[in-house]
C-alpha cells in the first residue's frame, strides 16, 4: 500500500491515513500470535494438466481467520509479515501445514504436488533449506512433489546468497517455480541466475486473453520462451472454458484458475476432487 502511494507526486496525509496506519501496525503486532495460535488457515486451489484434465497438484494459499476482522486475504497481511519479521515463522507454519496435508492426500492415494509461495526475503535465510529438509524428512514427503513459488514481492538484495540457497533446494530435488511471470522486472533475470523448473504466467495476461489480442500474443510468446528454455508452464487465472480451449490449442501444459475451482478449504476440496463440476462445461 505504501509503495503505491510513493509513486504519487504529492502525498496529503489525512486523518484517515493515520487511522489506517495504526490499524496496519496493530495487524502486524497481532501476526506472531496468529501464527502461534493457529489463526492461519490454508486454502487449496487445484492445478490441472490440460491434455488429460488430470489434477496434478494444488497451490496452498494462506488466509488469516482474524478474531475481530474475519477472514483476511494474503495481500492484506503478507507485506506486513515481510516488514515486521514475522514472515519466517509464517512461512514455516505454511510449509509445515501444506506438507502434512499433502502427505495425508498421498497416503489416501492421490499423487499430487503441493506448491507453496515463498517470499523472496526468505531466500536470504541460510537456515531455510535445512528447515525444508527437516519437514520433508519427518513426513517422508518426496522432495520433487514440493514446489516453491518465488514471487517478487520483496527484492532480492543479495543475489549471490539467494542463488546459493535456491541451488541447495534444487539439489535436494525441490521444484522451483517463478510466480506471476511477466509482471516483475526481474522475471527474466531470475531465469538466468536461478535453477528454475517452472514458470507461472501471471493471471493478468491469461484472464483476458480470449478477448484482448495483445494478451494472447504475450501468453503465446511466454509459452514459446518456456518451451525453448525447457521449462514447464502453468497458466494462472483461467476463468472460463474458452480460455481453457485457447490454452489447449496453444500447447500449454497446465492450468489453474477459477474456471476449475477457486481456492477452497480441505473439506471442500475433498468434495471437489470427486465431483469436479468444471468438466461439465467442457462438454
Ligand atoms: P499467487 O501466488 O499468484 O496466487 C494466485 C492468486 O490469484 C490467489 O489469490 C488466487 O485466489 C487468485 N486466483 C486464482 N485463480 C484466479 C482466477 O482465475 N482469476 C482471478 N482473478 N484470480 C485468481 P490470493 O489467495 O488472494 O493470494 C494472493 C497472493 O498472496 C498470492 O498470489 C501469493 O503471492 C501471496 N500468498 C498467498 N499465500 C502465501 C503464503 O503462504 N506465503 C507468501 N509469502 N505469500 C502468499
Ligand atoms: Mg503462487
Ligand atoms: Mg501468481
Ligand atoms: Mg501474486
Amino acid at each position: 500500500y505504501a509503495a503505491k502511494r510513493d509513486k504519487e507526486p504529492f502525498t496529503v496525509y489525512t486523518h484517515e491515513d493515520d487511522i489506517e496506519r495504526r490499524q496496519q501496525l496493530r495487524l502486524a503486532q497481532d501476526l506472531p500470535e496468529a501464527v502461534a495460535s493457529n489463526q492461519l488457515v490454508l486454502h487449496y486451489q487445484p492445478i490441472v494438466r490440460i491434455d488429460d484434465q488430470e489434477v496434478i497438484g494444488v497451490e496452498a494459499l494462506v488466509r488469516w481467520q482474524h478474531p475481530k476482522h474475519g477472514l483476511l486475504f494474503p495481500d492484506s497481511f503478507i507485506p506486513l509479515a515481510e516488514g515486521s519479521g514475522s514472515i519466517e515463522a509464517l512461512t514455516e507454519w505454511v510449509l509445515q501445514d501444506a506438507i502434512s496435508q499433502a502427505s495425508l492426500w498421498r497416503a489416501a492415494g492421490d499423487r499430487i504436488s503441493v506448491s507453496v509461495n515463498i517470499s523472496a526475503l526468505i531466500l536470504h535465510n541460510p537456515a531455510f533449506p535445512q528447515m525444508v529438509a527437516r519437514l520433508l524428512e519427518t513426513t517422508s514427503f518426496p522432495a520433487h512433489l514440493l514446489k516453491l513459488e518465488i514471487t517478487e514481492s520483496a527484492i532480492i538484495s543479495d543475489v549471490n546468497r539467494a542463488t546459493e540457497i535456491v541451488t541447495q533446494l534444487h539439489d535436494m530435488g525441490v521444484c522451483l517455480s517463478i510466480d506471476d511471470f511477466g509482471t516483475g522486472y526481474t522475471s527474466l533475470a531470475y531465469l538466468r541466475k536461478l535453477p528454475v523448473d517452472e514458470i507461472k504466467i501471471d493471471k493478468s495476461f491469461v484472464m483476458n486473453m480470449s478477448h484482448v489480442a495483445d494478451d494472447e500474443v504475450i501468453v503465446r510468446t511466454l509459452l514459446d520462451l518456456a518451451k525453448n528454455l525447457g521449462l514447464s508452464v502453468v497458466a494462472e487465472g483461467v476463468e472460463d472454458a474458452e480460455t481453457w480451449r485457447m490454452l489447449e490449442d496453444l500447447g500449454c501444459d497446465v492450468a489453474q484458475g477459477y474456471f476449475m475451482s477457486r481456492p477452497i478449504d480441505v473439506e471442500a476440496f475433498k468434495d471437489w476432487i470427486v465431483t469436479q463440476p468444471w468438466k461439465q462445461e467442457l462438454k
